[in-house]
């Protein structure tokens, strides 16, 4: 058996990621996505779960009706200030 887990924020920040970028109006290339991402995961508290089969998916559905506005919201705050500071300077 092997030890598996996961941070559901993970999930539900890639989830939201491209709409809620968009939605900011800010850059969706790869690499700002991936800061926006990594910026966003900092600033929630992370969600472990042990993902044995069968139950991550009702934990999922469960958890993402509570959580998903604080999400939402934390991608949006990582875009602004990924948006007005890419690493790729803006275009
Ligand atoms: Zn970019």
């Amino acid at each position: 058996m092997a030890v598996e887990y996961r941070n559901l924020m993970e999930d539900f920040v890639i989830q939201n990621l491209d709409v809620v970028m968009e939605g900011a109006g800010c850059c969706t290339c790869d690499a700002c996505k991936s800061d926006v991402a990594a910026y966003t995961l900092n600033h929630l508290t992370p969600h472990y779960v042990a993902t044995r089969q069968g139950r991550l998916m009702v934990k999922l559905q469960s958890y993402e009706l509570q959580s998903r506005a604080d999400v939402v919201a934390a991608i949006s705050e990582a875009a602004m200030v990924v948006g007005q500071n890419p690493r790729h300077g803006r275009s």
